[in-house]
């Protein structure tokens, strides 16, 4: 049921019976009607009237008096509102319950409520003190409507209007103290301007103005007041004002003349001047957009004849409209987040993200500040503060995996830039990772410290240690990774340099055959343990100048680590020194070197001139002499073992960990036994080998003899 009750002919914007679409600006509204009931439409209205967003920048003024005085005709022709007046021809009641509207080029709501009839008191009066009981709690300025002929008449109804506004005003005066609010800001003086209508002007408006204040005055001193306030008067609580109207009907145009200037002192402080009515001292301190809830309440607490306290009704205003305001703001900065980019996805990051929600925060802060901080300061504080962290809880997950992303980012960044750095040749690990982990750092600082909003409490702590933690994990690896590389190119290297001591050494067999081969050895892997220590190390003194955090993450390696690195290169070393030896005493190469000893010292005499048998050459015993010192060689091959104990080399046996990464050498270092490696031929390989030898040496011998007997036969 629409209680917008506007009238097609004089408001076209306002169809009857429609929503907050078709209320204009001069839309009126029942907002109490007759039933007592308050309107659910105020709220459109407000917006309608355009004065929703209005703030504190509004006023409100009701009209009081009798019925049919001319008030709806007064409220007309000053605020241009378009109440219904009673026709000249039907004479009835118009005003039901109370109107509102909104004044015309001016900001301010007019009530005009229904007035008592001036001769049959009684049941009206409950109207009454309940419409003045609201206009008291709401309107800033209230008009006294009046003919001139009733000024005087003390027993009229006029003055049983204005005791009940005096005794109700005690009454809110009194209900705000005892909740130990005292006369606060918000329930100030109000204004009583007594219009004073059909002013002939035989009396002067002083003089009525003199008989009004003095009734009045009379009328107060007559009240029972609550203790404290006994010595209290009028001015206590109101200020009076007076102004005579002229007849409307006898004379029209003064009429009119007066009600403009009258108009003046509505419209503005400039207009106004001294005059001006809506003095701010006046101002109930309602924020427009609470207005509707807050004049709600209030006739809720009249209507249900409630003890009405205002200033707990403003706290109450507060705490609902703050929650409000800040849901609204949180549903503005809902839909703000919705519309932000979607996550770029795992180890990507959106670096706007932080600006992002910077300003929906402070979009939504701006939004319930404006219209939140009109309210109750410390209810507005409270509420701010509760917004405030919801905000935050819910831009809490983004943040988290923002970080999440840059740490994955950053890490993979860092390990990126060091793998290309070390690929080429001619860096020192050291500053490669140092550099890396400057930048790595300097990335996540920016990137984290722009998603975390202020006062949110939010700590990058957590995420930057195990960043840091990380990036540990990930130099290690690839120091450990490079340490490998390194030695292995030490190994290659002693490979190549024993390859010629081992092929001259082994083909020459001598007593001192191994301590040439273990001394050279064991020259060549010291070069090459200084090699490596020489790297190893130079980064750590070249650190030295720099800060000391910065030296935890060059190339220093621990001596645990170093004395890893140097027994994997010993070991390493060894093996290819082996294995190149063991290339060596193959049963093949090794018949090769047995077969040209033999024939060195079978074919050619001491001279090392090719022996031509003789028949008094004893070719039987040089046969055995060179066979059997070559059958004494194979034990000298079949074990590394020099000649003097101090050319030994010494390896300890059982296979530590390294610390080394080293899948390479993972299978020879599970069993590595030093001793067995002196090994080269086993006692089946070294029979063997003499049992071939001895087959090879039986030739030549058959040969020598057959070359012999064909000499003889010459
Ligand atoms: P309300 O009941 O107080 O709102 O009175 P209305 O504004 O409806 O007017 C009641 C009657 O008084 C109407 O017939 C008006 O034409 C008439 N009226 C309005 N203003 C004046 C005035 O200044 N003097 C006189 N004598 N009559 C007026
Ligand atoms: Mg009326």
């Amino acid at each position: 049921p629409a209680t917008s009750n506007t009238h097609a002919h004089t408001a076209p914007a306002g169809k009857e019976g429609d929503g907050a679409r078709s209320v204009g600006m001069d839309a009126k509204l029942q907002v109490v009607d007759e039933n007592q009931h308050f309107t659910k439409t105020l709220d459109e209205h407000m917006k309608g009237w355009n004065l929703a967003d209005a703030g504190f920048n509004y006023d409100v003024v009701a009209v009081f008096g009798s019925q049919s005085t001319g008030k709806s005709t007064l409220l007309n022709r000053l605020f241009g509102t378009r109440f219904d007046v009673m026709s000249e021809t039907e004479r009835r009641q118009t005003t039901k319950g109370i109107w509102m509207s909104k004044g015309q080029d001016m900001n301010v709501l007019v009530m005009d409520v229904e007035g008592t009839d001036g001769r049959e008191r009684g049941e009206d009066q409950d109207f009454e003190r309940k419409s003045a009981l609201f206009s008291m709690a709401v309107a800033e300025v209230l008009i006294v409507n009046i003919w001139e002929h009733q000024v005087g008449l003390y027993q009229g109804a006029n003055m049983g209007l204005l005791k009940t506004v005096f005794e109700v005003n005690l009454g809110l005066f009194l209900a705000a103290k005892q909740k130990g609010k005292e006369k606060g800001s918000s329930q100030d003086k109000t204004l009583l301007l007594f219009v004073i209508r059909d002013h002939i002007g035989a009396t002067p408006l002083a003089n009525l103005r003199n008989t009004l204040t003095a009734d009045l005055n009379r009328l107060w001193d007559g009240l029972s007041k609550p203790s404290g306030l006994e010595s209290s008067t009028i001015d206590t609580f109101f200020d009076l004002d007076f102004v005579a109207l002229p007849h409307k009907l006898l004379q029209p145009e003064k009429f009119e003349e007066g009600v403009l200037e009258l108009r003046k002192r509505f419209k503005s402080p400039q207009e106004g001047g001294d005059g001006y009515v809506f003095k701010s001292k006046y101002h109930r301190r309602i924020p427009a957009d609470g207005i509707s809830t807050y004049m709600g309440t209030i006739w809720d607490a009249v209507v249900s004849n409630k003890d009405l306290d205002l200033p707990t009704q403003q706290e109450l205003l507060a705490q609902f409209r703050c929650g409000e305001i800040a849901s609204q703001a949180f549903e503005l900065f809902s839909t703000a987040v919705s519309a932000f980019p979607p996550s770029p996805g795992a180890g990507k990051i959106d670096s706007s993200l932080g600006a992002r929600m910077a300003a929906a925060i402070a979009s939504a802060l701006k939004s319930y500040d404006t219209a939140a901080s009109r309210y109750h300061p410390a209810v507005y504080a409270r509420q701010r503060v509760e917004l405030v962290s919801k905000l935050h809880a819910a831009l809490h997950p983004l943040y988290v995996s923002h970080l999440k992303n840059l740490h994955k980012l950053v890490l993979r960044e860092y390990r990126v830039e060091i793998e290309q750095a070390i690929r080429g040749e001619g860096y020192d690990f050291a500053v490669v990772v140092r550099t890396a982990r400057e930048k790595a750092e300097k990335t996540f600082e920016k990137e984290a410290k722009a998603v975390v909003l202020e006062e949110s409490g939010w700590s990058v702590e957590e995420q930057r240690a195990g960043l840091q933690e990380d990036m540990d994990q990930v130099a290690e690896l690839l120091r450990k990774e490079e340490t490998r590389k390194m030695v292995a190119v030490i190994e290659r290297n002693i490979k190549r340099q024993m390859s010629d001591t081992v092929e001259l050494a082994l083909n020459k067999p001598s007593d001192d055959m191994w301590d040439k081969v273990l001394s050279a050895f064991k020259a060549a892997l010291a070069k090459a343990e200084e090699a490596y220590l020489k790297k190893a190390k130079t980064p750590v003194s070249r650190l030295s100048r720099c800060s000391r955090m910065l030296c935890t993450t060059g190339f220093n390696c621990t001596q645990e680590e170093m004395d890893g690195a140097l027994s994997l290169l010993r070991r390493r070393s060894w093996l290819a020194l082996r294995s190149k030896l063991q290339e060596h005493t193959a049963e093949a190469p090794m018949l090769g070197k047995l077969k040209l000893v033999f024939e060195d010292k079978f074919r050619y005499d001491a001279d090392g001139v090719p022996r031509v048998w003789k028949p008094e050459d004893d070719i039987d015993l040089i046969f055995r002499k060179a066979k059997e010192s070559v059958l004494e060689l194979i034990p000298l091959y079949a074990e590394i073992k020099p000649s003097d104990p101090s050319n030994a080399f010494e390896l300890p046996s059982s296979s530590g960990p390294t610390g080394i990464v080293d899948p390479a050498a993972a299978s020879a270092d599970e069993d590595f036994d030093f001793q067995e490696s002196l090994q080269l031929l086993s006692p089946s390989a070294q029979s063997s080998l003499s049992n071939r030898f001895r087959r090879e040496a039986d030739a030549y011998y058959i040969e020598a003899k057959r070359s012999m007997v064909a000499s003889r036969a010459q």
